[in-house]
């Protein structure tokens, strides 16, 4: 997908097409597509491209040292696009381009410390600290979807460990509560039909509508997300963490139940100090940041 998006934030234009194959050339067309229509419709010449990818990236240089999701090894992808368009081209992880966008545009507005994190297959996430984003040593900082939560009981991790936040708490790991615990209810139906078929949000409605084997799939699922919760306020002490992704679609009865858990299992920080809210931007946030960085000239989020 391909945005046109303005000096304040706003997305005025935007072109997609469907990735059937993930090899580079195939990825690589359908950008230059999406990025060429976008740029013919534009009323006034582009400033740069910025680009948020899966994976860990160069950011000197934008190429994709590797992206488990296309299974990408050292894509030269800034390379490609800079050949193509001849424009300033920057490209970082989406979901720290997720986390600028949000935190410049959305709810992180007025903060200094902020996190993001997208519970939707897995756990995206970055953090915001003294105003600025935290890239680390090779853009590994903000991977808050592998710390481990669950190392000797929990499910398998796609990245191969067990228990980590993202296995027990993003969209899939709720679905994999309710069927861990499906023996345990046998008149439920709410598995009742092939189990590949069940989504979080019939999880969380039947929560909401009290039903048991639903109340204790969400149970255990919040049980999980705010040990992760309590554990980046311990690393990071952030004002607010943004909880976005289709699970957070859940609104105030997800944070209702978060927030006494949160507050349980936070023992060295002052408890009660971290906003937890919805994320603002939904799926646009990564547009927006990849923007914001191209047009700061990079990640970091502090400058103008
Ligand atoms: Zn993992």
């Amino acid at each position: 997908m391909a945005t046109l998006v303005g000096d304040d934030g706003v997305i005025s234009d935007r072109s997609e097409y469907d990735l059937t194959e993930h090899d580079p050339d195939t990825v690589i067309k359908s950008i230059v597509r999406a990025v060429g229509d976008v740029q013919g419709r534009a009323k006034e010449p582009i400033a740069a491209i910025g680009l948020g990818s899966p994976g860990n990236i160069d950011a000197a240089t934008g190429t994709v040292r590797y992206s488990p999701n296309f299974g990408w090894h050292d894509v030269p992808l800034g390379a490609r696009l800079r050949e193509r368009f001849e424009l300033p081209v920057f490209i970082g992880n989406d979901a720290r381009c997720a986390t600028l966008g949000e935190y410049t545009y959305g709810t992180g507005q007025g903060t200094t410390d902020f996190v993001l994190l997208t519970l939707g297959t897995g756990i995206g996430g970055g953090i915001v600290a003294g105003g600025t984003l935290l890239l680390g040593l090779q853009g590994g900082a903000g991977e808050i979807g592998h710390h481990q939560i669950r190392a000797t009981d929990g499910f398998i991790c796609n990245c191969g460990k067990t228990g980590c936040f993202e296995a027990q708490a993003s969209g899939t790991g709720l679905i994999r509560h309710a069927l861990s615990i499906a023996h345990s209810f046998p008149r439920s139906t709410l598995v009742s039909g092939k189990p590949e078929k069940l989504g979080s949000k019939s999880i969380r409605r039947a929560a909401e509508a009290l039903d048991p084997h639903g109340l204790a799939a969400w149970n255990r699922y919040v049980d999980d997300l705010s040990r992760g919760l309590a554990n980046v306020i311990a690393f990071v002490n952030p004002q607010l963490i943004a909880l976005g992704g289709g699970v957070a679609s859940a609104g105030q009865f997800m944070l209702e139940a978060l927030r006494p858990r949160v507050d349980e299992l936070t023992t060295m920080v002052p408890r009660g100090q971290t906003r937890l809210a919805i994320a603002a931007l939904g799926n646009d946030a990564g547009a927006i940041g990849a923007a914001t960085m191209a047009r700061r000239g990079g990640l970091t989020a502090s400058g103008g």
